[in-house]
């Protein structure tokens, strides 16, 4: 048995930051990791180069995690994308900041940024032990007082962070103990969904398509004939549905439709720079200077040529049809297919393949000012676990940051108590 002052479980994002801050502030601290090395989601972010955050002001921080994003306030006030990328500066990884605000190490390598990490908290004297699955809170008395690893591993403190991240990559480590442990104290798990995730589409069309992206195009999402929510950028399409920047943005809605039962229908518009009225005059030029073109041939100066195939079957034009026999109904169908391509949506993907989980520890049980529990004394959380999700971008990141920061100094000052 050892006895330490803060125990942190799990070295992710939210993990390692707590521990080093906590360590900074004096505390003795013990950092577990379930599985053989730090960081392993950490590694994967960003395709690799980590985008771990973005210089978007705190009020549009907040807007980018919905309806739970005023939780996060307290805590980036006091550890933002300033103080983030300080730090790093400070550990020698500087950072660039590219397209959309979004910030990434210059060497553009993860791993610098986990081996930074690694190395600051040893440093800071905290002890980091792998292979070390943390299976049960030691609660006395409504206190937590440590954690048991295996049956006879336990290890006492005087607080415990559990930053044990979500259910999300599962292979990463992640794969939803926390909200085991924090249930195990009393807190309400608000249910988890996988959210920035690709979508699943009804037919063939998208397995026809896959491969393809789609950049400058614009995505409706329409509930139940209702139009609910819009998304601009890029997008692809795989052999099961979509997915990409705007479809995983869009994603978080989508979910939560199917979920309740509802029909969901995406709307691409092919052409986002013509309103109806410039793109019915395009179509008629076109028509009228390429007469003796075949239709088919003349799509391939308006569409992607994987697209040319699908765009034939669902508007219903002949393929062999000569341009001036087009009539003024089948341009008309064309023309309200390129604005309005639809796909009928029948399914996401599952937590194997979603970026972030939605849902987690209800966030009303935790104090925004330190991240301690309000259902057990010595417990704090940080990360993923809670029921925080953001948008793609580095969102997701700083609040892990942000979060473990504000977790790893409360936890160290109440034990120093
Ligand atoms: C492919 C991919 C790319 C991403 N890219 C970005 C990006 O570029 N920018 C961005 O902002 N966000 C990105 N994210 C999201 C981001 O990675 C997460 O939001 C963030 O890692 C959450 O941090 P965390 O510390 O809460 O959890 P995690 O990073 O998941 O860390 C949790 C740690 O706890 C450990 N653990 C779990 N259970 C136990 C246990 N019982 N005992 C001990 N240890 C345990 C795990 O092994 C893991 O190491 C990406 C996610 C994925 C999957």
């Amino acid at each position: 048995m050892t006895r330490h002052q803060v125990i942190v479980v799990g070295a992710g994002a939210a993990g390692l930051m707590a521990a080093g801050r906590a360590a900074e502030l004096g505390g003795e601290t013990l950092l577990l990791e379930k599985m053989n090395r730090p960081g392993r989601k950490l590694c994967i972010t960003g395709k690799g180069r980590c985008n771990l955050t973005n210089v978007a002001p705190l009020s549009d921080f907040i807007t980018r995690f919905g309806p739970n994003g005023q939780f996060l306030r307290q805590a980036f006030s006091r550890f933002f994308s300033a103080e983030l990328v300080a730090l790093f500066e400070e550990l020698g990884v500087p950072t660039v900041t590219e397209r959309g605000g979004r910030v990434f190490p210059v060497s553009g390598q993860a791993r610098e940024v986990v081996d930074a990490l690694v190395h600051w908290v040893r440093k800071r004297g905290v002890t980091l032990r792998t292979r070390s699955p943390v299976e049960r809170l030691l609660v006395e008395g409504g206190r937590v007082v440590g954690v048991q690893v295996s049956p006879n591993r336990v290890h006492r403190s005087d607080t415990v962070i559990i930053a044990t991240g979500g259910a999300s990559y599962p292979a990463t480590g992640s794969t939803g103990d926390g909200y085991r442990l924090a249930q195990s104290v009393g807190h309400t798990i608000v249910p988890i969904r996988p959210a920035l995730v690709p979508l699943e589409t009804a037919g063939d069309i998208a397995p026809r398509l896959q491969g393809l992206s789609l950049r400058n195009v614009a995505v409706r999402v329409w509930v139940n004939g209702k139009k609910q929510a819009e998304a601009f950028g890029e997008m692809l399409f795989t052999h099961f549905g979509v997915s990409g920047p705007i479809i995983l943005a869009l994603s978080r809605q989508v979910v939560d439709a199917l979920r309740s039962g509802q029909r969901v229908t995406l709307s691409i518009d092919l052409k986002l720079a013509l309103d109806e009225r410039r793109l019915d005059a395009r179509l008629l030029r076109d028509l009228d200077a390429h007469g003796k073109q075949q239709f088919h041939t003349l799509l391939k100066d308006l569409l992607p040529r994987k697209l040319i195939p699908v765009c034939i079957d669902l508007v219903g034009i002949p393929p062999n049809r000569d341009a001036h026999q087009i009539t003024a109904q089948e341009r008309e169908r064309l023309r309200i297919w390129l604005k309005d391509f639809r796909l009928e949506v029948t399914g996401h993907r599952s937590f194997t393949e979603a970026i972030i989980t939605a849902g987690g520890v209800d966030t009303r049980e935790v104090d925004p000012r330190t991240m301690a529990s309000r259902l057990a004394e010595g417990l704090y959380l940080a990360g993923e676990v809670l029921d925080v999700d953001g948008d793609t971008g580095g969102f997701n990141l700083q609040a892990a940051f942000s979060t473990g920061w504000l977790a790893g100094r409360a936890a160290a000052r109440w034990a120093a108590r």
